[in-house]
């Protein structure tokens, strides 16, 4: 209800019925003679600039892995980007996978489930969050930052910390990464530790062999007999939300760009994008580089300039972004990234400081 009146005030305010054109498919973007001309399913739009908030993943194809003999089950395979009408009341659900998504779902299917067994390939931290903490937004955010510098500057310390002060974690519960190099998954109020105590949820740390007749067979022979089984394993990352990007007729290939800032590309003018961070808040990340934005188009606009392109600096192999879903989409990605850091609190400084015209962008 909360939500509901606040978006019917924000309504309001940005007159966003007459603003935003819905249900519109963006199919491509084109520039040419200075300016981008955009197609939709509707109509088009030219403008100088164009600004992508498409978010990261596929929308149309989630991560879906293939194990061997899948027609052979009888069940419900469902993947949570695709949930449809999927019923599980009093059923045998299966839930693969280990990260926010499985942990979330868990507690929450066996309310109503007969049974939940979660199949993880590796484990991932998870931390508690407490419904009833009332602390201030300033204080929680220093709290937050606080943890999340001890994790960069004191990983191995923190490390053990955690290991030796919280019971749940042992040889077969602790990640293998470091706290904080993937944003941890949470459990609210307790409840999946309190699930998996209580053997409410099972938990397997396996790989999947292959699917049987009443469903999945994992490398150690076991069979989980399953009604349903939910694929909990991520989506595809995707930048520019599937669009196709022309340059002066040309289709331009992400994967031979370099990308500036996390908001550009090289042989792109006046194309942002907003990409945020995978071990903090995304959106924390999409209003700096929206500052930024404003502040490069202030710049151009007092200085008489009619484009910004940022320079191909050449290939370099190492992703900046260490995720399974950006690792498994690479040949999407552009092939280096530079001045690009994952920190948020160094970019928060960073964007405040650094010049627009930095020498990495053309201006003309
Ligand atoms: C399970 C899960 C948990 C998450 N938890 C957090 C969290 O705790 N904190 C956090 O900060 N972030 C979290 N995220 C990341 C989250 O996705 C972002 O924070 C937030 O949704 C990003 O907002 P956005 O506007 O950038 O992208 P989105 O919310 O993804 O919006 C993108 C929009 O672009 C539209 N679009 C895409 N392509 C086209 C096209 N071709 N034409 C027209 N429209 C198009 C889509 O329809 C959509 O409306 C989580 C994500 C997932 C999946």
């Amino acid at each position: 209800m909360k939500l509901k009146t606040i978006s019917m005030r924000l309504r309001k305010k940005f007159n966003i019925k007459q603003n935003v054109a819905f249900d519109t498919q963006v199919e491509s973007t084109s520039w040419k003679h200075n300016q981008w001309t955009t197609k939709t399913n509707l109509k088009n739009y030219s403008s100088q600039y164009v600004i992508f908030c498409t978010g990261s993943r596929d929308r149309n194809n989630p991560h879906l892995p293939k194990f061997k003999n899948e027609s052979s089950f009888q069940g419900k395979i469902v993947h949570t980007q695709a949930w449809g009408d999927t019923q599980y009341k009093d059923k045998n659900v299966t839930i693969i996978g280990s990260g926010c998504t499985a942990i979330t779902m868990a507690p929450s299917i066996i309310k109503e489930a007969k049974k939940v067994t979660l199949v993880q390939r590796s484990p991932a931290w998870i931390i508690d969050i407490d419904s009833q903490e009332r602390s201030s937004r300033t204080y929680k955010t220093f709290e937050v930052l606080k943890d999340y510098l001890t994790s960069r500057f004191f990983k191995k310390s923190l490390r053990r910390k955690m290991i030796a002060c919280d019971p749940y974690y042992n040889e077969t519960t602790t990640p293998s990464y470091d706290f904080w190099d993937q944003r941890p998954a949470s459990s609210l109020d307790q409840d999946y530790f309190r699930a998996v105590e209580l053997n409410k949820v099972s938990v397997v740390r396996e790989g999947v062999s292959n699917w049987e007749k009443k469903g999945i067979k994992l490398k150690s022979g076991k069979v989980i007999n399953s009604d349903v089984v939910v694929m909990a394993t991520g989506g595809n990352a995707q930048l520019l939300g599937g669009v196709d990007v022309f340059v002066d007729d040309q289709k331009v290939n992400i994967n031979n760009t370099s990308w500036y800032r996390g908001m550009m590309f090289s042989g792109m003018p006046n194309l942002f994008a907003h990409a945020g961070y995978i071990n903090f808040s995304w959106t924390a990340r999409c209003e700096i580089v929206s500052q930024r934005i404003c502040k490069t188009i202030n710049y151009m606009n007092k200085n008489n300039y009619i484009s910004c392109t940022p320079r191909y600096l050449g290939e370099e192999t190492k992703p900046a972004i260490q995720a399974n879903y950006i690792l498994r989409a690479m040949n999407k990605f552009p092939n280096r990234t530079y001045k690009f850091y994952q920190n948020y609190v160094l970019e928060w400084i960073i964007f405040k400081i650094a010049k627009i015209n930095d020498k990495a962008l053309d201006f003309k």
